[in-house]
């Protein structure tokens, strides 16, 4: 039998592993559940606007995203609003990449950050200084929170950098997040190469970033995209695998969808049931990020700018962004109060934060709140992550769960695709 290869889950991971296997000149037929593309990270469709079902914001430091992004057809330079590193919250914080190589338009950022003391910018240095030394890796992994209080960092700094910054790359509270995954992160972003800090900023909705394109180019190159089509069991057979008991025969099958649905069908085959208990027992962090339509001349002093001690953490001005004037977008991340809040009254409440940093900001005239209850992993200390092989030959893992330093983002689920993908060719 050729090779042939099943998809199953056109997320960024599945999209990821059919563009790079479809290149190679492979068969591949790509199964998605739902009617639409890009899983977690897709376009939602309110009140007329093309918006994304969460606002997403990526780094420099994705490299396989861009190159893959670049691949299926989409520049970059037109998708992204690309910003040097600046964090900066409603309360006075202000960190800014300065214009020198890295490390130290970081380090020199970090020692010139408004907002906070100069003892508490010594502290920062010293702390970063001190994991580059170590090359950011830590003899035993701890908590965020925990590692921040072993390093005597300032609350100041703590509830103004650590922490946030700790919630938006892991999604996942400083009091369990993995101090090891958040190293990993900051290595990159402090040491990688040069615009590896950057922000960027999706300027387009997220399906017309790269899963609409690769789905284009995968059917271009002779592979099929199937939409709204479960898939519920596996068959191994001396020949390959077979899905749902079809006709059709596969050399190879990628699972690439997220563990709570890739466990259960991992588990029809026979030796794979240990692993679909391991899944289970991962646990979940959501995101909720709600749209607010102001008028039009409504717009934040930077397209993302940081809150504090609220409800959001983030507000997106999509009016600088996507050209969605008067719309902002305020992300939610992890658990929390808001959980238990009815659609308007998290709306208004996130208004009322709003409006105490835009002194005059009217009413809204809509508010939509998008829940996303299982938005990533919650990346723990000693999380045990599943290689992309499984026991069972050419069945393969692919999505951001899988063992990478990275936490639950877009280049995790590309790079696992990518990973699945030279597993299947190999
Ligand atoms: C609100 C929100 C905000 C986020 N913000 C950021 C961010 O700012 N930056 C960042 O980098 N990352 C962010 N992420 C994380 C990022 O979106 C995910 O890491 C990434 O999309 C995961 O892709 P994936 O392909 O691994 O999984 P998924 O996107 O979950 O794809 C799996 C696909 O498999 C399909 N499927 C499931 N079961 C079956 C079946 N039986 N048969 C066929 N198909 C099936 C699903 O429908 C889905 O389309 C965010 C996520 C959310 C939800």
């Amino acid at each position: 039998m050729g090779r042939r290869v099943a998809i199953i889950g056109a997320g960024w991971a599945g999209l990821a592993a059919a563009v790079t296997l479809v290149d190679q000149g492979i068969a591949v037929e790509v199964f998605e559940a739902s009617r639409h593309l890009g899983g977690r990270a897709r376009r939602l469709t309110i009140e007329g606007l093309e918006l994304d079902n969460g606002q997403h914001i990526l780094i420099g430091a994705y490299a396989e995203t861009l190159r893959l992004v670049r691949a299926v057809g989409v520049d970059p330079a037109g998708a992204f609003l690309r910003l040097p590193l600046e964090l900066r919250t409603a309360s006075g914080f202000r960190l800014r990449a300065a214009s020198l190589p890295p490390p130290f338009h970081l380090l020199v950022g970090l020692l010139r950050a408004e907002g906070i003391g100069f003892g508490d910018r010594i502290a920062t240095v010293r702390l970063v200084a001190a994991h580059r030394r170590r090359a950011y890796r830590l003899a035993r992994d701890d908590s965020v929170q925990a590692w921040l209080q072993r390093h005597r960092q300032p609350d100041t700094v703590r509830d103004a950098l650590w922490t946030p910054l700790c919630t938006a790359a892991l999604n996942t509270p400083a009091v369990r997040a993995s101090a090891q995954v958040f190293l990993n992160v900051l290595r990159d972003t402090i040491d990688g190469d040069r615009g590896a800090s950057d922000l960027l900023l999706p300027r387009i909705d997220l399906s017309a970033l790269f899963p609409e394109p690769a789905a284009r180019r995968v059917e271009s190159l002779g592979g099929v995209v199937r939409l709204g089509l479960a898939v519920r069991r596996l068959e191994r057979e001396p020949q390959g695998f077979r899905l749902d008991s079809g006709e059709e025969r596969f050399s190879h099958v990628i699972v690439a969808c997220a563990p709570q649905h890739a466990g259960p069908l991992l588990a029809t085959l026979s030796g794979l049931e240990p692993l679909a208990t391991r899944l289970a027992r991962i646990e979940y962090e959501p995101i909720h990020t709600c749209y607010l339509q102001y008028p039009e001349q409504v717009a934040l002093p930077f397209p993302m700018l940081g809150f504090q001690g609220g409800l959001a953490q983030w507000a997106f001005d999509r009016g600088s962004l996507s050209g969605q004037r008067g719309l902002i977008a305020c992300v939610l991340s992890g658990a929390g109060a808001h959980e238990s809040l009815a659609q308007d009254e998290l709306a208004a409440a996130l208004h009322a934060e709003l409006a105490d940093a835009l002194p005059g900001l009217p009413a809204p005239r809509w508010a939509r709140v998008i829940a996303e209850k299982r938005a990533t992993f919650s990346c723990r200390v000693g999380l045990e992550r599943p290689p992309n092989a499984t026991s069972i030959p050419n069945l393969v893992l692919a999505g951001d769960y899988t063992a990478s330093d990275y936490p639950a983002t877009l280049e995790a689920a590309v790079r696992s695709g990518g990973a699945a993908a030279r597993l299947a060719l190999a």
